[in-house]
């Protein structure tokens, strides 16, 4: 018989997932057993995948470095890469904007509907605006002071230190370009190695993929708020949803244009990722699948992957940054504020900044979201607004992050010819 490809095995779960998740919530006590007896089995999936993340990035990072050979390839990379990362979340952020003053999403919402949204999430808001708080309240050089560990063991103990531990991981490999190669060589076979049994347990865990997903959503639906909410905001997240499309588009057009490749394949390539995505809101947790799946089948070289991928899930988030910018015309608009062109220019300044600094899990780009606010002058409670319907576009944007760094990684990999025109599971699902 044949195999059903990863893609459609993970979408039916996903399908499955919401309609189990519907028919639960018709009972009342539906949504309590879901919580208990199914949602244990999501975070499990998830903890599975972020329990190899660190590993992963120290593994592969080191590897792919020491097997660039000299250094001067490493910042001829990295330079690409950031350059071509601040080039596309620009391009998001004018999206965004340019959808939002458009379509005028804010103009929708009636005073009754904008005072009970700010009235019923007023305090969710406040914990987000508190987060954000401390972020802002370090100086302007304290994001580089945190990207050097003073202790690497405890910078893996946590995941929300990915780029410490990428700043290791560089440093160790640059390290072991540098020494005699018969002595670095025991060394790089063992990361090499590693390397190997991490892949494959990326492999094991994908196996149980379409389980996980189910369980995700199925918790999901049974917690989320009424529909009444989501209708009221539907023009926003609409507007959205059509800027992450035409983002989407974007991809494809680079992937076309610059690499030469087939989007379709592209797609089909990248697609257990997204879904991924898509069920866990988080690029740091989706991280070791969109790795595999560069690599395995889209011809990144591991090289190129094991640098680009990893940066690329703690600072390129296209979604994110776009996301921004139309929540915060969103807020004005719906607060009856005009925005200037100078605020709307301030505006991809500080989407850009801001998707950088947040965080590769759920909702993270909320946090983020109070500081564009801030500096336009937008009122912080406004957060309130959005609150509602924040997880499925979360969902959304974080499908469009992953696929922007790998698309980035595709073209990375194609300027300093480490991409190979015949994928290692082309074929496979
Ligand atoms: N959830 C997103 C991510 O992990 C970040 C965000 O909240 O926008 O990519």
């Amino acid at each position: 018989m044949k195999k059903i490809p990863l893609h459609w095995s993970i979408m039916l779960g996903m399908v499955l997932g919401v309609l189990v998740g519907v028919i639960f919530t018709q009972f009342e006590s539906g949504p309590q057993l879901i919580s208990n007896w199914v949602k244990p089995f999501g975070t499990i999936f998830i903890n599975a995948l972020k329990l190899i993340a660190m590993p992963l990035i120290l593994a592969s990072l080191i590897k792919g470095v020491s097997d660039l050979k000299d250094i001067s390839k490493l910042s001829l990379m990295g330079g690409r890469t950031i350059g071509i990362y601040i080039i596309t979340t620009v391009a998001a952020v004018m999206i965004g904007l340019i959808m939002v003053n458009t379509i005028k999403p804010g103009t929708s919402i009636s005073e009754k509907t904008r005072q009970e949204l700010v009235v019923a999430y007023q305090s969710d808001a406040a914990e987000k605006q508190a987060v954000a708080q401390k972020q802002k309240d370090a100086g302007p050089l304290q994001a580089l002071v945190d990207i050097v560990p003073s202790n690497i063991f405890k910078a893996t103990t946590d995941n929300g230190n990915m780029l410490q531990v990428i700043f290791f991981a560089l440093f160790f490999g640059i390290g072991l370009i540098l020494i005699p190669a018969e002595k670095a060589k025991a060394v790089k076979d063992f990361f090499d190695a590693f390397n190997e049994v991490i892949l494959k347990l990326i492999d094991l865990i994908m196996l149980v993929a379409p389980y996980g997903v189910f369980a995700l959503l199925a918790a999901l639906v049974v917690e989320s708020p009424s529909l009444d909410l989501f209708r009221a905001l539907g023009m926003y997240a609409l507007t959205l949803l059509i800027g992450l499309f035409l983002m989407g588009l974007f991809y494809l057009l680079l992937v076309r244009v610059f690499v030469k490749f087939n989007p379709k394949k592209f797609l089909e390539g990248i697609a257990p990722a997204q879904l991924l995505a898509f069920s866990t809101s988080s690029s740091a947790a989706t991280l070791p699948v969109t790795m595999e799946r560069v690599e395995e089948h889209l011809g990144v070289d591991e090289e190129v992957a094991s640098f680009v991928l990893p940066v690329g899930a703690t600072i390129n988030m296209d979604g994110t940054s776009l996301y921004q910018a139309v929540a915060a015309v969103f807020i004005a608009q719906a607060f009856g504020m005009d925005l200037s062109f100078v605020t709307q220019l301030g505006i991809i300044m500080t989407a850009t900044l801001a998707s950088i600094g947040a965080a590769a899990v759920p909702g993270a780009g909320m946090v983020m979201l109070v500081i564009v606010l801030g500096q336009a002058g937008i009122p912080e409670a406004g957060l309130a607004l959005i609150f509602a319907i924040d997880r499925p576009l979360d969902m959304c944007r974080t499908v469009v992050n992953i696929t922007g760094d790998a698309s980035v990684s595709m073209m990375v990999a194609k300027s300093v010819g480490k991409l190979h025109l015949r994928p290692k599971k082309e074929k496979m699902g």
